[in-house]
């Protein structure tokens, strides 16, 4: 019987060995040897599996025949990887089957999972800290004094303000998120919809005392998208030149069609947002899109920045099929561009 069980193993699409009573490994598909190694038949299972939870449920298996599972760890070349071992009698064949099913996605998303709660609770807890010591002193000492009432209310409002636009960006980051798979529909009018946000910009770029430059060329750009959403990546974007780019003193936004993108392989439009500002280092670069990555972590925080807003950029470009490029030297300001599709494949 158990001269079929290479062919047994081999129909399995899973790694997976078997093992005798005499605790030899007696087959393995060639997954399994993948995994583990080549030769491991023959050998004895403690010699090669090594794993000490992974022995002693193979053991209790041989000693019980009930079923186990225990977990075993190991590493592709390019990262550590996860296995759940299911350990199984086989009373008829007189052997015990092991199967590893890779659970290293499952773990990597729940990881995901756990730093972006972390993230959230202290980018959230910050403000609120603020907050409470603020209403705590105007309980107290500051009670009456108008003064000190006026200027801690003014904090109030901006640490409040802070965890507003957090909440708001969240709530973005997931509508996209949300939306990822659904292609967008609207035909937008770029030059258009550039020129509104670049209006509406103009207050805070007026304030920081930066010009808004616009070099949109003659002919109009008409591109399938979601409205709503590239005025959101182009507002994130222009708001973050006039931010950090402010002692530059303009900001320019460029837009440059092409009959054909080589990075889209298709006709598309390429949209410059450029400052003149301290720029960003070459080693914060390929992190900025991270959720809550920020290159000058203080500047950001005293700019009331989220972190988020290049990370929502990115989910809306990659819904439209796009492309985000950063090129940066410090002290030489910052170009990001967005490469768009005219229409989405
Ligand atoms: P934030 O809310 O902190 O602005 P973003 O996701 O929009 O978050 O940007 C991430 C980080 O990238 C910022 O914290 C900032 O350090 C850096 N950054 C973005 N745009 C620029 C720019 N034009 N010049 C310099 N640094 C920038």
């Amino acid at each position: 019987m158990t001269e079929n069980l290479p062919d047994l193993l081999a129909a399995i699409p899973l790694p997976a060995l078997a093992i005798d009573g005499a605790e030899r490994i007696i087959a393995a598909n060639t997954d399994a040897r993948t995994l583990i190694g080549q030769g491991i038949e023959g050998r004895n299972f403690v010699t090669i599996l090594r794993q000490p939870a992974l022995i002693e449920a193979v053991e209790a298996v041989l000693r019980d025949g009930s079923p186990r599972q225990c977990p075993f760890l190991s590493n592709d070349g390019a990262q550590d990887t996860s296995f759940q071992v299911s350990v199984r009698s086989v009373p008829a064949l007189r052997v015990i089957v092991l199967s590893f099913l890779d659970v290293t996605p499952v773990e990597q998303a729940s990881k995901m999972r756990r730093d972006f709660v972390a993230n959230v609770s202290h980018e959230l807890r910050t403000p609120l800290t603020a907050l409470m010591g603020f209403i705590e002193t105007l309980r107290g000492p500051a009670r009456n004094d108008a003064a000190a009432r006026d200027r801690f209310l003014d904090i109030m409002e901006g640490e409040a303000g802070r965890m507003n636009r957090l909440v708001g960006d969240l709530l973005s980051l997931s509508r996209v998120e949300d939306g990822e798979r659904v292609r967008p529909r609207d035909q937008v009018d770029l030059i258009g919809l550039l020129g509104l946000v670049m209006r509406s910009l103009k207050p805070l770029a007026d304030e920081a005392g930066v010009v808004l430059e616009a070099e949109f060329g003659d002919s109009p750009v008409v591109l399938t998208g979601d409205s709503d959403q590239l005025m959101q990546v182009f507002t994130n974007l222009i708001e973050n030149a006039i931010k950090y780019g402010a002692s530059g003193k303009r900001v320019t936004v460029k837009v440059v069609p092409t009959d054909r993108d080589p990075a889209l392989r298709a006709a598309g439009v390429r949209v410059h947002v450029i400052d003149y500002g301290p720029g960003i280092d070459a080693i914060h670069l390929p992190r900025l899109t991270e959720r809550f990555y920020r290159a000058d972590s203080h500047r950001s925080r005293a700019l009331g920045g989220t972190g988020l807003g290049l990370a929502i950029v990115k989910h809306i470009i990659t819904r439209h099929r796009g492309r985000l490029r950063v090129e940066s030297e410090l002290g030489e300001g910052a170009q990001f561009t967005v490469v768009l599709p005219l229409q989405i494949p």
